[in-house]
């Protein structure tokens, strides 16, 4: 007979669930994850990895299509949609096989279906409403991530109106497309699409694109879309969605106009609910804030033995938050004393042409929390190899502490930036000041060279600009 008994079950198995059970079976704890649809959660199968597939499609023929700029002939580049989508879902379901692997090398069990809270330290598991077994474990975690948010009247249909899932698996090339919301994963879709020949347009509430980035960077990054043919309408409510057969007619408000814009898809990305319904979390003493289940700097919840991590307790909505949360978990419950989770050192991307970093405090927000700061930028065009590349826009801008010269934030905007940044996301971690980014060396030529002309520029000593 089977042994339902653990010392750590984690209900969901996305980058934060898996990466708690294999680093708590790591510690020594007989672990076991349930999860009810894929391994790796939203992130392998319907975000992170499966987009940055299809922007990578999306990246190749912009250069395909730009050939003659590089001394090549390309004689027609164009692409074939499904099998961009086959090679997207073909990434997906290699990463989704790769984390089975991983759980088995560490002995993780695996359960199949759907986790219910079910009593102290009991989770019921059923499979198409039919019970798998009942399991208890010392302590539980909840990593059930999230899902896509829909806003009254403005719902999915999943043929007119996308959320990411159809988005990422599209039958049919839009001619046109609009866009509500213009955090990442809007701007992500945009740029693909885009990229692809779609006309897109982008519709967001708040006064400005990827309102969560430096006010600059966010400007600088619209001005490139625009220039790539999207249009952009910002401080504008989208509502009203009129449907024909092939047809999606929006009502869209600013500056207190109303306008019909008329797409062939419409593609929500209004941000994201959390998975806490069905969990039986009534039945304990778990709180939630509008649906996000509240945890300390553990990740432990209210209800003693219960952690949280990931989507499911709220923003930053990131892979690698959810993980690093997972690591912790595992570490506080194996006894270890790991460091709290600092969100002002977590990074974020968006993986767009061009790309945006940021990690840390916006200069905004850094002059609203009463720091004097200095700043630095560097643009692109002053960086050899951003010309070798042939890109040549983009900028990178770091936010200091004018007392102290402790790093507070840095953005960029341009080619490679999402791979840039983790340079300055360990500076952050380390507390370094300008005097230890000054005196690093940077490899010649590379982009990173502007991370450090930047640095240079907040202090009046940058050298190629
Ligand atoms: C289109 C898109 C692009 C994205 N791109 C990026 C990116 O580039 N970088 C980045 O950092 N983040 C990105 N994200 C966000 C990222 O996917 C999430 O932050 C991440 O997946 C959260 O991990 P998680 O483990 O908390 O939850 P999830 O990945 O959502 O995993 C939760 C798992 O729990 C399972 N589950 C839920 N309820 C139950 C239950 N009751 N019983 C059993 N199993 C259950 C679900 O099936 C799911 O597999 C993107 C998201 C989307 C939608």
């Amino acid at each position: 007979m089977a042994d339902n008994n653990f010392d750590v079950i984690v209900i969901g198995g996305g980058p934060g669930g898996y990466v708690a059970a294999i680093r708590a079976a790591q510690l020594g704890q007989k672990t076991a994850v349930v999860e009810r649809e894929h391994l790796g959660g939203i992130c392998l199968n319907w975000g992170c990895i499966p987009t940055k597939a299809l922007l990578r499609s999306a990246e190749v023929l912009h250069l395909a299509k730009h050939a003659a700029d590089y001394g090549l002939v390309i004689k027609e580049a164009s692409f074939d949609l499904d099998k961009v989508v086959q090679r997207s879902r073909k990434v997906a379901n290699q990463l989704n096989g790769g984390v089975r692997h991983l759980l088995k090398k560490n002995k993780v069990t695996v359960i199949e279906g759907e986790a219910t809270l079910a009593g102290k330290g009991q989770v019921a598991v059923t499979k198409d409403g039919a019970a798998v077994g009942t399991y208890s474990a010392k302590n539980i975690v909840i990593a059930t991530g999230a899902r896509a948010r829909t806003l009254p009247g403005l719902e999915d249909d999943g043929k007119l109106v996308w959320t990411y899932r159809k988005a990422m698996t599209p039958d049919t090339m839009p001619k046109s497309l609009l866009v509500i919301g213009s955090g990442a994963i809007g701007i992500e879709f945009a740029s693909f699409y885009n990229a692809l020949g779609a006309k897109v347009t982008v519709v967001e509430v708040m006064d400005r694109i990827l309102p969560a980035e430096d006010e600059e960077i966010s400007a600088f990054a619209r001005k490139q879309f625009e220039k790539q043919g999207m249009r952009i309408i910002t401080g504008a409510k989208a509502g009203n969605l009129r449907k024909t057969d092939n047809s999606v007619t929006v009502a869209v408000e600013a500056n207190g106009k109303t306008e019909d814009i008329t797409v062939d898809r419409v593609i929500l990305a209004v941000g994201i609910s959390p998975n806490t319904e069905k969990l039986g979390l009534e039945n304990t003493k778990v709180k939630t804030d509008r649906g996000h289940i509240q945890t300390n700097q553990w990740c432990q919840t209210d209800e003693p033995g219960v952690y949280a991590i990931g989507d499911v307790t709220g923003a930053p909505w990131l892979a690698h938050k959810a993980s690093h949360e997972g690591v912790i978990v595992a570490e506080h419950i194996a006894g270890k004393h790991p460091h709290a989770l600092d969100v002002r050192n977590i990074p974020g991307c968006t993986y767009s042409h061009p790309q945006v970093a940021s990690v840390g405090l916006t200069e905004k927000k850094a002059k609203d929390a009463g720091y004097e700061v200095r700043v630095g930028r560097f643009p692109f065009v002053g960086n050899g190899k951003a010309i070798a590349l042939g890109e040549p826009d983009g900028m990178v801008k770091t936010v200091f502490d004018a007392k102290t010269g402790e790093l507070l934030g840095a953005h960029m905007v341009g080619a490679e930036v999402t791979e840039l940044i983790q340079g300055y996301g360990i500076a952050k971690t380390m507390e370094t000041t300008e005097q230890e980014l000054m005196q690093t060396v940077f490899p010649h030529p590379t982009l990173s060279e502007m991370m450090h002309e930047s640095v240079l520029d907040a202090y009046g000593r940058a050298i190629h600009f």
